[in-house]
């Protein structure tokens, strides 16, 4: 994967109605992304094979949605007020404002690039007896690189641990890093940075400024009691919500891997003080069963392990995917303790307890929770499913080898002219197939550039409806990823598409 397929996400994200930046008209908004006709269908089946899996099959996870807005006292007990801040840099020069340990990784990335090229030239040249291994560890030069990169990355993991803005700034200078647009390296000081919006609220009760949320989780916690009284819930229970969040991160050309405004799917899982690490190996394990279980080649996907944990976590992993730009993280799955609710209770005044009828006892739950970003995991799935494949002859073809059942359209029906009765044959087994499927009609151009055109939406199945489909009642069904194509009667179609492509059979696999 490189930079070359990246930018082809890109342009074919847009060129075939996936995702579109935000206002373009207006020449755009910085990190603010529209989805368009087939990025919003992507999106929303995605969205429902986690909700799915979640709130469907437990037997003991509820959904919520809470609302945007919130109470600010909120964000004041989570820690976000005082603790939600990124260190920024600006250039002097060219007015750009950087995230400095951003600035700082992607100066690492140039070492770790050069490792990974003298590794490329060392497998050109001995051929079959290259020993990756052997030449990664006695190779001079790649040894040099990867001092100088162990090197500077401990000491920005210190400057970060430490909160050490001068030692960041320090770093950028010792490290000459320059301002990747202007070449200018007069920098600015390096200040934490808030990343959460405020507006104004008509002030009714004195507060007036509000914070658009920067996570979904929130809302989770204090609607604990709410869910687990009307609910009637007995621990260890879940409740998932999936909805807008808020970040005023400092970005640079990242796409939908890092917004301003995106979409979490969240669940916090309450159990038992003391059983919380059985429960946090069992959701990091669950959550990556749910990835691997899309048909992602697995050496894409690996935990990483927090070692430096958050104040209040006893645990946390991360699950990376291998992006174009390298490995980064798609979900994280943390053990909170009782932090949340503990600092709910305090800051309202309320207790957010459980009564545990064996115990005989009152406490504040743990809680593991499991949060994914909805725009990170779209990016998986492009960023996989994108390919460009050699069908000889000089022929190619672009396709979108989506999970079947998340495709935009499950299947398109494609009568081969309009003529002679064939668009009212395609149109009579749209209106029957599109009660249990979404489906795409199409009766203009050649049948190729339509075959085409759903290769590179992603579509599975096509059903083309010919001259002999009106003697015989059956049409061709052409399957995506093998283009092998067979005849099946008209009656038979709801059955082979339902078994290739439903929802359902994804989320059996994971039952
Ligand atoms: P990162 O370190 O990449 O900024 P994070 O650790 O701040 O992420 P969390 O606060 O744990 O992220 O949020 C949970 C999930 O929400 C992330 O795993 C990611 O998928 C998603 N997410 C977070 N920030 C963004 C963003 N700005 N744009 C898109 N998705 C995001």
């Amino acid at each position: 994967m490189s930079e070359e397929h990246f930018k082809h996400i890109l342009s074919h994200s847009k060129e075939y109605g996936f995702v579109f930046q935000s206002s373009e008209i207006y020449d755009g908004l910085a990190a603010v992304y529209d989805y368009g006709q087939n990025g919003v269908a992507l999106k929303n089946n995605i969205r429902e094979y986690w909700w799915k899996s979640m709130v469907q099959l437990h037997e003991n996870i509820v959904g919520i949605d809470a609302a945007i807005f919130m109470h600010p006292k909120t964000w004041k007990a989570s820690g976000h007020v005082d603790g939600f801040n990124d260190p920024m840099i600006d250039n002097k020069d060219s007015k750009k404002r950087y995230r400095a340990d951003v600035l700082i990784e992607e100066h690492i990335e140039k070492y770790v690039q050069k490792i990974e090229k003298e590794v490329a030239k060392g497998k050109k040249r001995f051929g079959e007896d290259f020993d990756e291994e052997q030449f990664r560890t006695t190779n001079p030069n790649v040894q040099r690189n990867a001092k100088k990169v162990k090197e500077i990355n401990s000491k920005l993991r210190e400057a970060m641990d430490d909160g050490d803005l001068d030692d960041l700034k320090e770093l950028i200078e010792e490290l000459g890093i320059a301002d990747p647009i202007s070449g200018s390296k007069n920098w600015t000081d390096v200040r934490q940075f808030n990343l959460m919006y405020s507006t104004q609220m008509s002030a009714t009760d004195g507060e007036n400024e509000i914070y658009l949320r920067p996570e979904t989780a929130q809302g989770i916690f204090v609607n604990y009691l709410n869910v687990q009284k009307t609910g009637r819930m007995k621990l260890p229970f879940g409740i998932a919500q999936t909805g807008k969040a808020f970040r005023n991160e400092i970005v640079a050309r990242q796409f939908i891997m890092r917004m301003k405004e995106f979409e979490q799917m969240e669940m916090q899982f309450f159990v038992q003080p003391g059983s919380e690490m059985e429960w946090f190996k069992y959701w990091k394990e669950e959550r990556m069963k749910w990835h691997k279980n899309l048909g992602i080649e697995e050496s894409k996907y690996r935990y990483h392990d927090h070692v430096k944990l958050a104040h209040y976590a006893n645990a946390a992993v991360d699950i990376e995917f291998q992006f174009p730009f390298g490995f980064k993280e798609v979900e994280g799955i943390h053990s909170r303790t009782d932090f949340d609710l503990s600092q709910h209770q305090e800051f309202s005044g309320k207790k957010l307890q459980y009564f545990d009828p064996e115990k005989n006892q009152n406490y504040v739950p743990y809680v593991v929770e499991t949060s994914i970003g909805l725009d990170r995991m779209f990016l998986v799935l492009m960023s996989n499913s994108l390919q460009h494949e050699d069908l000889g002859d000089g022929q190619s073809r672009t396709l979108l080898r989506l999970p079947a059942a998340l495709a935009p359209f499950q299947c398109a029906i494609l009568p081969l002219t309009k003529k002679d009765g064939l668009a009212e044959m395609g149109l009579k087994i749209f209106n029957e197939l599109k009660l249990d499927f979404n489906c795409y009609y199409e009766d203009k151009d050649s049948i190729g550039k339509r075959y085409r055109r759903q290769d590179a939406i992603g579509t599975p199945i096509c059903i083309t409806v010919d001259h002999d489909s009106l003697d015989n009642d059956d049409v061709t069904i052409r399957f995506r990823d093998s283009m092998e194509q067979k005849r099946v009667k008209i009656s038979e179609l709801s059955t082979i598409i339902a078994r290739e492509v439903s929802m359902k059979e994804l989320l059996r696999k994971l039952n």
